[in-house]
This record gives C-alpha cells, structure tokens and sequence, in this order.
C-alpha cells in the first residue's frame, strides 16, 4: 500500500489546517506545530499572496521540509477591498470583535457585496514554490446567521450556496469556498 505523503501547513488556525485536511485528501496534513515549529512569523507582505509566502517559506526553511501556507480574508467592495489582509486583526478583538465591528461599518450601507480571496502557497526548502488563487462571491447580512465555521462565516451570505457559510456543512462550504478553489489552482499546477 503506498503511504500517504505527509504535508506540514504553516497555520496554527485549526479551522484552516482541518478545511485544508479536508480538501487534500491524498495527503496526510499536519500542523507546523505538531511537525516541531513554534517560531514567529512575521506576515509584513502587502498582498495575500506574498503573506502566504511568507509563512511557506519560514516553515519549509526551519524545518527543512515542503510546506504549505494559506494566506486569506474577507473583501468588501463598499469598504475598498477592506479588511483584506488584515481580516484577522480587523477589530484587535478576535473574530467576534471582527464580525461586531464590520456589521457596525456597513450599518447605513446597502451596497453589501463582498468576496473571500485565498492565496496559497507551496514551498520547497531550496527555493521552489507553486502558488494557487481562488474567490468566492457573496453578500454580507445584516446579523449572524448559522453557528458553523469560524471567523466572518456567519455574516457571509454565500452566492454559490444561497446560504451563509455559517449554516452550511463542511462539505456544502468546502466545495465552493476560496480555499478550496486556491487549492485547485495549485493542484492544477502540480
Ligand atoms: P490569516 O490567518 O492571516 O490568513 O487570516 C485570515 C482571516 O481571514 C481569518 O482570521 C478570518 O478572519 C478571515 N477568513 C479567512 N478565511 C475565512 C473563511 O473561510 N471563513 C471566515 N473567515 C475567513
């Protein structure tokens, strides 16, 4: 029986690390910290790609292995494209801090369009990478709807699944969601 290859993600987001075991079923995922790193990483890049980056990279070349990171948030037109790359750190409180204060934002908006972007990217030790993109549209709601998840999913109203990704199973939101279309990308280039 071949084994199956394992694959170090740079996240410590649990939810992340369990949407990406998810969708790359072939490999045997684990966590930077369960493969021995619990260095910093300082994501200073001004795009998701290069954030994505630069996580791999600092991963691959401390632990001398191939690893994959993803680097993605929340996009909404009416704020210009914001909070972006600083969806994690939006309110400095945590998701639910994040998700009071983009309702707080958009109170008087009606235009709610909105996309998640995912850049991933896998980096080889030496200096070989393959990067991946993917979006997901829909609209943010005016309140929580759904308790699945994790960060904004209870505000996004996806267009794909006429739910939000809060009330969707992992199944329904990993078929349709921007991690999971970056990681098509990248596989596509494999
Ligand atoms: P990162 O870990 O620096 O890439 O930050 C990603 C942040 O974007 C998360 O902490 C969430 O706030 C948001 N985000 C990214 N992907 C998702 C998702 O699939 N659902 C909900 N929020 C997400």
């Amino acid at each position: 029986m071949e084994r199956q290859k394992i694959l170090v993600v740079a996240s410590g987001n649990r939810h992340k690390i369990e949407e990406i075991a998810d969708i790359l079923k072939e490999y045997k995922v684990i966590s930077m910290k369960d493969a021995g790193f619990d260095g910093e990483i300082c994501e200073d890049g001004k795009t998701f790609r290069e954030n994505a980056l630069i996580k791999a990279r600092t991963v691959a070349e401390a632990l001398h292995t191939t690893a994959l990171a993803d680097d993605s948030g929340l996009c909404v037109d009416a704020l210009g494209g914001a909070p972006g790359i600083y969806s994690a750190r939006f309110s400095g409180e945590g998701d639910a801090g994040n998700r009071a204060l983009l309702l707080k934002q958009l109170e008087d908006i009606d235009d709610r369009r909105a996309h998640f972007e995912c850049a991933v990217c896998l980096y080889e030790p030496g200096g070989k990478m393959l990067f991946g993109v993917g979006k997901t549209y829909g609209s943010i709601l005016r309140e929580e709807r759904g308790e699945r998840g994790f960060g904004y999913d209870s505000l996004f109203f996806s267009d794909d699944l006429k739910m939000s990704f809060g009330e969707a199973t992992e199944e329904q939101k990993n078929g349709v969601s921007h991690r999971f279309r970056a990681l098509e990308d990248l596989r596509s280039r494999l």
